[in-house]
């Protein structure tokens, strides 16, 4: 299969099962803006939801945070956005078409895609020059100077300048993270691959404040921490890597940085990044804003501004990921088959419950099952269509189970249950059916 046609796909799938449509589509849709359909929206919350867990809820040391996406402007003057956060952009005055200067070697000219912008004869491209990436729009009614504000284009400052709030509120103390999950804007030269590079997207952040000294220790333990998270979920361990930051490719702020990339259709890139930011970003704000952010050590009994280890992963991203990872095609009695292959604990619907005919009771009972079961996790009835057919819906849709009231449900209480991935049968009590698939949710 040519990997553009796996995300053509893909792209296709999203829209027919309801997973991802293009924003705005009546209206002909928005450049890179993405909206989550009904099984979408599930699949993206599983993420944020395990995400939030494993950072949040099985820790000890880390708490959690829901700043505002606008912040007061000089947040972005400290944190070096308003004067680097910049991507070089050139022209091509034939045709209109934008890119990025660094990334042109990974571009087509649109009049001769063989060839790269500026190897064609008819291109003409403009020296490079700096463009802003944050989205700029005014707070109140006057548009002036004066009232210029950022959407964020991270989520990471509104941690930096609650960080004391934090740790005054919530006693802890040194090492201790804050972790948020938020929308973040860019408005990127050149977006695209579906939902991995867009304009508006959501990004997992946890700031992990330590003692000077200590963090490359606690970079490194992080480092392991991220890359098991996405073996959990259930991506293919084969096609994750890492990605150091050499000299030449480091933030101004980072003193060691690694990507944990996948490797996608269109080549390998960056699904999250593991940063040691050093004491950049408090050492600005105190800069900044005058307000002192040193961290007084009891035990030690010492001053100092805590360096900060980020990990930072984007939740669009991430759900792509596992889409790409999941999607297959097998052939099954001479037709295409075509399966979401999720873990169970992402799937978005966990099972569906299906009457095998529409007579003889089995739709009331299916329905009595559908909703004993809808009140422990996402249930999906169909009673639509030959049985066959049900199975490859729920296959696409990346349903785990598919349990089938027949006949013999109506004599012994057992429905057949389909395993999506083995395509195997076993039969269950309709008492059991709550606590049989929840075990294997490996939640
Ligand atoms: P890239 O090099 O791909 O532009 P970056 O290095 O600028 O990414 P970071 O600033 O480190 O990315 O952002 C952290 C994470 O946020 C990325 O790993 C990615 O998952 C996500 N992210 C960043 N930009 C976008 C975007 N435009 N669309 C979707 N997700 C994004």
């Amino acid at each position: 299969m040519a990997d553009t046609t796996l995300m053509d796909k893909l792209v296709s799938l999203c829209k027919r099962r309801g997973f991802v449509f293009q924003s705005s589509e009546v209206y002909g849709g928005l450049g890179s803006v993405w909206d989550y359909g009904p099984l979408g929206v599930e699949l993206k919350k599983n993420v944020k939801d395990r995400w939030w867990r494993a950072m949040v809820h099985e820790r000890d040391d880390i708490e959690g945070l829901d700043a505002a996406i606008l912040m007061h402007p000089k947040v972005w003057e400290a944190s070096g956005h308003v004067a680097g956060f910049t991507d070089p952009l050139v022209d091509c005055k034939t045709c209109k078409a934008r890119f990025r200067a660094d990334k042109i070697q990974d571009a087509q000219c649109p009049q001769k895609p063989s060839k790269k912008p500026g190897e064609h004869t008819t291109c003409e491209l403009t020296e490079p020059r700096l463009f802003n990436l944050m989205f700029k729009t005014f707070m109140g009614p006057v548009e002036e100077q004066a009232a210029v504000i950022y959407l964020r284009p991270e989520t990471a400052q509104g941690i930096y300048v609650n960080y004391q709030n934090v740790l005054n509120s919530s006693r802890q103390k040194v090492p201790f993270g804050i972790a948020q999950i938020g929308k973040a804007f860019r408005n990127e030269i050149t977006p695209g691959n579906f939902i991995f590079r867009t304009r508006e997207f959501e990004q997992m952040e946890m700031q992990f404040f330590v003692k000077p000294g200590t963090d490359m220790e606690w970079f490194e333990r992080w480092r392991a921490a991220r890359m098991d998270w996405h073996h959990a979920i259930g991506l293919a361990k084969e096609k994750l890597r890492w990605h150091e930051h050499g000299p030449g490719e480091l933030a101004h702020y980072a003193k060691a940085a690694y990507d944990i990339e996948y490797e996608f259709p269109f080549g390998w890139n960056e699904i999250e990044g593991i940063h040691n930011r050093t004491d950049f970003d408090l050492g600005r704000h105190q800069e900044y804003s005058g307000k002192k952010l040193e961290y007084f050590d009891q035990a030690a009994n010492e001053r100092y501004i805590p360096y900060i280890v980020e990990t930072s992963a984007g939740a669009d991203r991430v759900t792509l990921t596992l889409l790409v990872d999941a999607y297959r095609e097998e052939q099954v009695e001479g037709e295409t088959r075509v399966v979401l292959g999720f873990h169970p604990a992402i799937a978005p619907i966990k099972a569906a419950v299906l009457p095998l005919v529409k007579k003889d009771g089995m739709p009331e009972l299916a329905d009595r099952i559908y909703h004993d079961m809808k009140r422990a996790f996402p249930v999906f009835y169909d009673d639509s269509g030959a049985i066959g057919r049900r199975y490859r819906r729920m296959d696409e849709a990346g349903t785990p189970f598919c349990c089938t009231v027949d006949g013999q449900t109506l004599q012994d209480g057992t429905v057949t249950i389909r395993e999506r991935d083995a395509m195997t049968q076993i039969r269950v009590h309709q008492d059991q059916l709550v606590g049989w698939v929840r075990e294997r949710l490996g939640a």
